[in-house]
C-alpha cells in the first residue's frame, strides 16, 4: 500500500519530484563548487547610526553556477546544512573573509571589523575554536575585530559542547551576535546563559517600521532588551531614511541595509568606502 501511495504521490506531485531532482543535482553541484572554489563573497557595510561611520562589514556568500546562474544562499545554505556540507562552506567563508579584511587593511583601508555567519551545524565540529584562532593568527587580525553571527536555533541546543564552544569563542575575544533576533524562539533565557555581545533585529520587523505602526513597539522592545543587557543592537534590512531615523530615535546603535549599501564584491566595497568617507 505504501508503494502505491508513493506512486500516486509521484503521479500527482510531479512538481515536487522535479524539486527533489533539482536538490540532488544541487547537492552534487555544491560538492563540485567546494572542490573548485566557485564561491565568492560579497560584503555589506554595518553603519553606526550616531556618526554614520562604518562599524563593520558582513561577509555574504555568493554562488554562480554555470547553468543556473546565481543561486541564492537562502536556497543552497539550508541544503548544504542537510547534506553536511555547510561546515566546509563556513570554514571557507571564515578564512576568506578574514583574509580579505587583512588585505583591505594592508591597502590602507580603515575597516574596523568583519562579521561572518555560522550555521549551527558548524558547532558539531570540535575544532571550531582552534580554527578561528588559527585563521585570525595567520591573517594577524585581532579577535576583537571578528563577529560570528549565529541564530537563536543554536541557543536552543542543550548540549554542553555547544555551551563550551560559545564560552571559548567569547574567551578568545570574538563577538557573538544573535542573527535574525525575534524570529526564532520565545524563550530569552539564553541571553543570560550565553556570552552574547550583540543582537541583530530581523529584517521582517524593520521592513514596515515606517508603514505599519504595530512594528515600532516591537522593535523598541527588542532594542530595550539589548540595551538593558549591555548588548550592541543592530537592525538589518534598513532600506529607507525614515527607518534609519526611527531606529536611531529609539536607541538602536547600528544599521545595515540597502539604504546604506547592498552587499558588494571586494573592489566595489573599497570604492564605496572611499566615497562614503569623502
Ligand atoms: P542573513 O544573515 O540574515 O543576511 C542578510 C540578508 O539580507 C542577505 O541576504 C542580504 O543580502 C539581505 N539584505 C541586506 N540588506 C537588505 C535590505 O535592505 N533589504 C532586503 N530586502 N534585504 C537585505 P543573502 O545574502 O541572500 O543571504 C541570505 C541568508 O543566507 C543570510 O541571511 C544567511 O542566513 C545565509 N548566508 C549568507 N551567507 C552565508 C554564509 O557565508 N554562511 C552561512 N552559514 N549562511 C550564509
Ligand atoms: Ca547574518
Ligand atoms: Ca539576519
Ligand atoms: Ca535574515
Amino acid at each position: 500500500a505504501k508503494q502505491a501511495g508513493r506512486n500516486r504521490c509521484h503521479f500527482y506531485r510531479r512538481d515536487m519530484n522535479e524539486q527533489a531532482v533539482r536538490r540532488l543535482e544541487m547537492e552534487a553541484a555544491l560538492r563540485e563548487a567546494l572542490d573548485r572554489g566557485d564561491f565568492t563573497l560579497h560584503y555589506q557595510p554595518q553603519i553606526r547610526l550616531e556618526t554614520q561611520r562604518l562599524h563593520r562589514v558582513e561577509a555574504l556568500i555568493r554562488w554562480t553556477h554555470a547553468r543556473w546562474g546565481a543561486v541564492s544562499p537562502m536556497e543552497f545554505i539550508p541544503l548544504a546544512e542537510e547534506c553536511g556540507l555547510v561546515g566546509q562552506i563556513d570554514r571557507w567563508v571564515l578564512e576568506n573573509a578574514v583574509a580579505q579584511l587583512a588585505r583591505w587593511r594592508a591597502d590602507g583601508l580603515v575597516v574596523p571589523g568583519m562579521a561572518v555567519n555560522l550555521s549551527p551545524e558548524r558547532f558539531a565540529h570540535g575544532d571550531l575554536v582552534e580554527q578561528v584562532r588559527h585563521v585570525l593568527a595567520v591573517a594577524r587580525v585581532p579577535p576583537g575585530d571578528l563577529t560570528l553571527e549565529i541564530t537563536e536555533r543554536l541557543m536552543m541546543i542543550e548540549e554542553v559542547s555547544v555551551h563550551d564552544t560559545l564560552d571559548a569563542l567569547s574567551d578568545l575575544g570574538v563577538t557573538l551576535s544573535i542573527d535574525d533576533f525575534g524570529t526564532g524562539y520565545s524563550s530569552l533565557s539564553y541571553l543570560k546563559r550565553f556570552p552574547v555581545g550583540e543582537l541583530k533585529i530581523d529584517r521582517s520587523f524593520v521592513k514596515e517600521l515606517d508603514i505599519d505602526a504595530a512594528n515600532r513597539p516591537l522593535v523598541r522592545a527588542m532594542i530595550q532588551i539589548g540595551q538593558s543587557l549591555g548588548l550592541t543592537v543592530i537592525a538589518e534590512g534598513v532600506e529607507r531614511e525614515t527607518q534609519s531615523r526611527m531606529l536611531k530615535a529609539d536607541g538602536c546603535c547600528m544599521g545595515q541595509g540597502y539604504h546604506y549599501a547592498r552587499p558588494m564584491p571586494p573592489d566595489a566595497f573599497a570604492d564605496w568606502l572611499h566615497a562614503w568617507n569623502a
